[in-house]
């Protein structure tokens, strides 16, 4: 039998390690806080990658690719950007080890191939790319520029977890530079968008949109705008950002246009990504006891079909109906595994499939050879029921499409049930004990209030949002004038 995981309830965190072990996600590695994705793991992410680089190319954007390293004297340039990342750099200072005089089974450091300038390991690539944009851009007729690149990058978290944050992680960074700000406000917005959308219609992860603070804001952005997902144990999650960057880059790194009119003017600029941590998650927003529960739009494989038999023949026979389901299935786009192997149990594929979370799995019997029927178990909600075999292609096919709202209006209810308004400082702390969740208050808007709500209750500002209740108040903490009810949460 696989192994069976920690309850939700007697240990989240412990559950979520198990669930990415178990499931063959990821593990961790021999690197501190480096992952290795697994094949099953890395076929979701690659899911993801493909809807989220679809909906990029269909807004005007394209991909290329920027170096790894970043020279000290670029990464610099943007002093708020480099102070805001500089605690958690890697810099490579060396470039060749070489045998220990002492023991020649070892390597040092060749102290003689000292680099002239250290390179820093990209933490996030504005500095690298925009001292690239300088030379690509002369004149308005050069913008915009409106570039994507995949890769990995480097921030040397102190407290990492599997996907939700890790020293390195797999992202993508959008980077755009524009004539006006206006254009570089609706980039921000637009991807800010594109995001949310890849998120609940996808993901079937209901998010909040809004901007962050000015302590949570990215370093070196004007502006940071988020979407923000709830997790099954009442902690918040940034699940992307997408960053007005103003003319702070440019600036930095000299980047000017000639106008229409003729007259010189720095570039405006945005920056956007979402990350790896998208798989957490989707783990934490829809999996249960029994291990991942998948959206059908992001599963490897969307139906298995388990033989249940004894003997060639009856194999041979239960195969044959398989066989046949498995490809009029593949016919109505649906992927499907046909696992016959005869090295595990029914059982074992059962638990092992349940855990993976397959969205629907299908097992055939001698019984069902009877009777021409199927017996057809839904991963979401762990039901059973028998379905002739004339029909299961279709029922299955309709289920898709069922399973993935199932699983976006399930989140969304326990998100919306999870959003209090409260009016005093005692109902906050109150609430945040006893539910968690989204705390909708009025602030003051002063980081002060901000930080010493932080320091009471370790809940911070996830987001100021776009939607809602736009009222004045009073501030939950100091009773100073608010211009609106932000959202406070735990996050991860
Ligand atoms: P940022 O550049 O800080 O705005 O982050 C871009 C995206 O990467 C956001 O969606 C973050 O939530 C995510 N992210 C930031 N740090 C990490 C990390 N250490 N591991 C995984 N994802 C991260």
């Amino acid at each position: 039998m696989s192994k069976k995981l920690t309850s939700r309830e007697k240990d989240y965190s412990k559950w979520y390690n198990e669930l990415v072990v178990e499931a063959n996600l990821a593990e961790n590695s021999a690197v501190r806080g480096c992952m290795v994705i697994k094949p099953y793991g890395y076929s979701i992410w690659e899911k993801m990658q493909a809807q989220l680089d679809k909906r990029f190319k269909e807004t005007g954007h394209e991909n290329a690719y920027f170096p790894l390293f970043v020279p000290k004297s670029l990464f610099e340039a943007e002093e708020k950007n480099a102070e805001g990342f500089a605690k958690e750099c890697a810099v490579v200072t060396h470039y060749r080890l070489k045998t220990d005089p002492e023991d020649a089974s070892k390597l040092i450091v060749d102290p003689e191939a000292k680099l002239e300038e250290e390179l820093v390991v990209r933490p996030t690539s504005e500095a690298i790319i925009w001292n690239t944009y300088k030379g690509w851009v002369q004149s308005y007729r050069d913008l915009p520029i409106l570039i994507n690149q995949w890769a990995n990058v480097v921030r040397w978290e102190m407290r990492t977890r599997l996907f939700l944050r890790t020293a390195e992680f797999l992202w993508q960074e959008g980077h755009t530079a524009h004539a006006t700000k206006q254009e570089a406000l609706a980039e921000t917005e637009q991807m800010n968008n594109v995001y949310a959308e890849f998120a609940e219609n996808f993901m079937a992860i209901p998010v909040i949109k809004g901007k962050k603070t000015d302590s949570e804001r990215f370093a070196g952005a004007e502006e940071t705008y988020c979407i923000e997902a709830l997790m099954q144990d009442g902690k918040a999650l940034q699940a992307g950002t997408s960053h007005f960057l103003g003319q702070n880059f440019a600036k930095a790194f000299d980047v000017k246009f000639a106008s229409k009119e003729g007259d010189l003017q720095h570039v405006w600029s945005t920056s956007w990504g979402v990350s790896t941590r998208l798989m957490g998650a989707l783990i934490m927003t829809h999996s249960d006891d029994q291990g991942l529960v998948l959206p059908p739009k992001l599963a490897p494989i969307q139906v298995v079909i388990v033989p249940i038999y004894r003997g060639e023949e009856q194999l041979a026979q239960i195969s044959e109906v398989a066989n046949r389901l498995a490809s009029e299935l593949r016919e109505q786009g649906v992927s499907v595994k046909y696992d016959d192997r005869d090295t595990h149990k029914p059982g074992w594929k059962f638990a092992q499939y349940e855990l993976q979370g397959v969205p629907v799995r299908l097992a055939i019997g001698p019984k069902d050879l009877e009777k021409g029927s199927v017996e057809l178990a839904r991963r979401d909600t762990l039901t059973k029921e028998f379905v002739s075999q004339v029909e299961v292609v279709d029922k299955v096919k309709a289920l898709m499409g069922e399973i993935q709202e199932h699983l976006f209006n399930k989140a969304k209810a326990f998100r919306d049930n999870h959003i209090t308004e409260v009016e005093t400082f005692d109902e906050f702390k109150e609430v945040l004990k006893a539910k968690g969740g989204f705390i909708s208050a009025h602030w003051d808007g002063t980081p002060e209030t901000e930080n010493k709500i932080k320091e009471l209750t370790k809940a911070t500002i996830r987001c100021i949002p776009f939607e809602g209740n736009k009222e004045e108040g009073k501030c939950v903490l100091t009773g100073e004038k608010s211009k609106q009810r932000v959202l406070f949460a735990k996050a991860y």
